[in-house]
Order: structure tokens, then sequence, then C-alpha cells
């Protein structure tokens, strides 16, 4: 009997996930999941490779022990999707062809067109610019020891979303190692964080404590600030255009889709696809996009969905339901999403949360926190792809 082509693309959360579901399938799939790297990758867990209080290990799962057998795992990057010929071009392997995909490419760093910050600012958007960045801040600390120049201690962070405040917790948590291992005084790092608004999706209370707390570290925040240039020496910001200096400069201001979506026609804002509400397209209909390159509108709000990792299992679940469901003739499952909430770390020990388990709704902040963070990224990590891979970090 003929079998029917299925083609994941991305080991991120969601194409993950949609392996986990189709590869228990009862029905006859031949399942290709194809990805650049041979790992998956934490990736929000990002922004701790970045300021150097983690290594990438920790975060990284081997795709070939993640997944099931029945899968077939193809190392390689996706160059550009035929969507007529239902075909995607890789770099190295030729093309691949599908019946169905499961388009989960993932999310890059969006500047909005802000002069500088593409080719200049530090992004955290995968494990080799995490990574780049955390060699980045030990050149300069390296340098100042050499030097003794104290405009190399600068560090502006552009942003003030969840891994704006995330990556500032950490680089927080470093000063004092750093201060001690390359001889300076904690006053001398100067991290400044710049953005238009703080932690918009938690109450004003847990914000400020947030703030607080970082603050009493030594983080300074410039709020209600646009940066409207980055240069190698500062950004500009303000309708005042006020230059601050900072030798290094952090872009967490935003996200988009993966450039290859408008590279191959999707009808895309920002790389990001506006789905039906069982994940396909109606111009295509045997491609579910899932994760950070699909956007899904919230009927309360009528606004889409932020780009989770969490909302990202969700739809890849329902997406493979989905494809199940059309292949028995059955009729589409509604993509229904229920946030289990929101937990942002302030370093190694603190945080807030404001999260609903099991019918209760909690607000949490303080040393509890982080504790809480790293149970989620275990829970994920068994759900994924079983004990051993929560058992490696
Ligand atoms: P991704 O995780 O981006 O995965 C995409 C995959 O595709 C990657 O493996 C990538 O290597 C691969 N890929 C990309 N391009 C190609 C190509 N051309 N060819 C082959 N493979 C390719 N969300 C939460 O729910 N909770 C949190 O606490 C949270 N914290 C965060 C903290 C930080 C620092 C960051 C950066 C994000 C955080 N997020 C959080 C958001 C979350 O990480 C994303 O929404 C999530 O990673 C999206 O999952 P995805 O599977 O769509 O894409």
């Amino acid at each position: 009997m003929c079998m029917t082509d299925v083609l994941v693309l991305g080991a991120g959360y969601a194409g993950m996930r949609a392996c986990k579901v189709l590869a228990k399938s009862k029905l006859d799939l031949n399942v290709t999941l194809v990805n650049k790297n041979s790992y998956h990758y934490d990736a929000t867990a990002l922004h701790t490779v970045a300021a150097g209080t983690n290594v990438p290990e920790n975060i990284e799962m081997d795709i070939r022990d993640a997944v099931s057998d029945k899968i077939k795992f193809v190392q390689d990057t996706v160059v550009d999707i035929n969507r007529e010929k239902n075909e995607v071009d890789l770099a190295e392997n030729g093309s691949l062809h599908f019946d169905y995909l499961f388009n989960a490419l993932g999310f890059e760093a969006e500047t909005f067109g802000t002069p500088g910050a593409d080719d200049i600012a530090l992004k955290i958007s995968n494990v080799d610019n995490a990574l780049e960045d955390y060699h980045t801040i030990l050149a300069a600390l390296e340098k100042y020891q050499e030097t003794k120049d104290k405009s190399l201690l600068s560090i502006a962070v552009v942003g003030g979303g969840f891994t704006s405040i995330e990556l500032l917790g950490e680089l927080a948590y470093q000063i004092p190692k750093w201060a001690k291992k390359y001889g300076f005084a904690k006053d001398d790092m100067k991290i400044t964080c710049i953005a238009p608004g703080f932690l918009p999706m938690f109450d004003k209370k847990y914000a400020d404590y947030a703030q607080k707390y970082l603050e009493s570290k030594g983080i300074t925040f410039i709020m209600g600030g646009k940066v409207s240039e980055v240069k190698t020496d500062g950004v500009i910001y303000g309708d005042d255009k006020i230059f601050l200096p900072a030798n290094i400069t952090f872009w967490t201001a935003g996200v988009r889709g993966n450039k290859i979506m408008a590279k191959a026609g999707y009808d895309q804002h920002r790389d990001r696809v506006a789905v039906n509400d069982d994940m396909s397209l109606s111009d295509f209909p045997n491609e579910y996009i899932i994760g950070d390159v699909s956007a899904v509108k919230d009927p309360e709000s009528g606004r889409m969905y932020p780009t989770t990792g969490q909302i990202s299992i969700v739809e890849a679940t329902n997406a493979v339901k989905n494809l199940e469901a059309r292949l028995q003739n059955k009729q589409p499952v509604k993509f229904v999403y229920n946030s289990l909430g929101t937990v942002c770390s302030l370093g190694p020990y603190s945080g807030i949360a404001d999260i609903n388990l099991l019918g209760v709704h909690l607000k949490l902040k303080g040393i509890i926190v982080p504790p809480l963070k790293h149970a989620i990224f275990k829970r994920s990590a068994f759900e994924l792809s079983g004990l051993k891979a929560s058992l490696q970090s």
C-alpha cells in the first residue's frame, strides 16, 4: 500500500512535538524530520548561554535520541519550499517530496529596520549566536583587563519583554563574578535596559518587583525610550535622540518568523503566516504551519497570540490530530488554547510568575520561581523525548 509522505521542517518545540504525536499515529505515514542541527535546543534557556551562566550542552538534546525510530531524521538546511510541486529544497541533500507538510521553522530576531540593529547588535535566537554573544562579552572583559578602559564594561539591552528581562537577570548574576575575575568594582559595569515599556504581560506589582530586584543587582532602566539607532559605541534613543554609550548592545526587542516564509511565497506578515483554526492553510490545504512561523488569532482579544514555546506545542498537537482527521475523512478539530501562564526568571535566585495550574491561578515572586521554571523545563524535556533527555540537565 502507498504510504503518505509527511515532512516536518524544524526540530524546535513545534516540530519535535509534531514528530512525537505522528510517531504514535496508527496511520501509514512515512515521516521525515529535517533540521539544520543534529540537536534540538531549549530556546527558552538561550539567554543563559548568552550570559555565560550555562553551557550549550545543557540545553541541547540529540534529535536521534529524542525522536522515535519511526521518524526518519535528515540533518540539513531548508533553502526553499516549492509549494506548487510539493517539494522542499535542501542545501546538501537535493529535494524532498511531501504529501503533507508541517512547517515549524521557528523564529528570528526582528529589528524593525532600526539602523545598525541588524549588523551591530547581538541577538539571541539560536545556540550559535547565543554562544557568540558570550564570547563577545568575554573578549570585552579581557580587553578591559589589558587596557583598564571602563567604556568596555558597558552593555545596553534593548527591549522590555521576556527575553530582555531574563537576560538582564543572568547578566546581573555575573557582575560580581566578572568584577572579581577581571579586576574592577561592581559599579564599574554599566548594564542598561532601554525600552518603551516593561513586562506588559505581568501585573504592574510584579513587573515593579522585577525592576526593583534587578536595580538592586546593578541594572539601570531607561523606560519610555525607543531606540532609533544602534552604533558600534552605543545607542540613540527617545524623541530627543539621546546617546547612551555602550560597548555591547543586545537587541531583544522583538521576534519574527523564519525569513524562508517570505522567500517561499507564503502570504505572511513578518514571516508569520495566518492559519485556519485547524492550523492549515486555505490556499495549500496540505500544509500545516505551526510554532513561531504561524499566527493564530486569540478569539477573546482579537489579536494574534504571542509567539511562545507553550503555544507552539499545543499547535503541533492540534495540527497532527487534524491531519489524522483529514486522512480518515473526519471533521477537523478546532485549535483551542488555554495558557498555563508565564514564568520569568530574574537570574538563578528570583523571578516572577503568573500561572494557571489545575484550575488555580497563582501569582508568585522571589526564590520559588527559578526552581519552578526548571521543573517546567524538565517536564517539557520529558514530554518531548522521555526520561533520558529529562535526566540530562
Ligand atoms: P524554534 O524553537 O525557533 O525552532 C525552530 C527549529 O528550526 C530550530 O531547531 C532551528 O535550528 C530549525 N531551523 C531553522 N531554520 C532552518 C532551516 N532553514 N533549515 C532547517 N532547520 C531550520 N516561550 C515560552 O513558552 N516560555 C518561556 O519561558 C519562553 N522563554 C523564552 C526565553 C528566551 C530567551 C527566548 C529567546 C524565547 C523564549 N520563549 C518562551 C519563546 C519560545 O522559545 C519560542 O516561542 C519557541 O522556541 C518557538 O518554537 P518553534 O518550534 O516554533 O521554533
